[in-house]
C-alpha cells in the first residue's frame, strides 16, 4: 500500500459519499471509519517539544500529531492511534 494508492481509494470513498448521500454506508458511518482508517496511513510529522531532564540536560520529546500520545523515537505507528509517523525532520534523539 503505497501513499498515492491510500490517496485515491480515500477520494474515491469521499466521492461516494457525495453521489450516494443516503445509501447505507454513508448513514452508518462505514465510509467515515474507512476514510479515518486509510489516513492514518498516510505519514504524519511527528511533534517534538523541548524541555529538560530533572538534572538539567536537555530533552526533546515527540509526540504523535493525531492523539498527542508520548512516542519513543523512530516508532513507524503510534501504540496509542496506530497513526504511521513521519520522523523526516526530527533526528529522534531524547
Ligand atoms: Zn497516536
Amino acid at each position: 500500500m503505497n501513499k498515492v494508492d491510500v490517496k485515491n481509494a480515500i477520494e474515491y470513498l469521499e466521492m461516494q459519499k457525495r453521489l450516494f448521500p443516503n445509501s447505507a454506508n454513508v448513514l452508518s458511518g462505514n465510509f467515515d471509519l474507512a476514510i479515518a482508517a486509510l489516513e492514518k496511513q498516510m505519514p504524519k510529522k511527528v511533534t517534538a517539544e523541548s524541555g529538560k531532564w530533572p538534572d538539567g540536560r536537555k530533552r526533546i520529546s515527540h509526540y504523535c500529531p493525531s492523539c498527542l500520545n508520548e512516542l519513543y523515537a523512530n516508532q513507524e505507528f503510534c501504540d496509542e492511534c496506530g497513526q504511521r509517523l513521519d520522523w523526516s525532520e526530527n533526528d529522534g534523539c531524547y
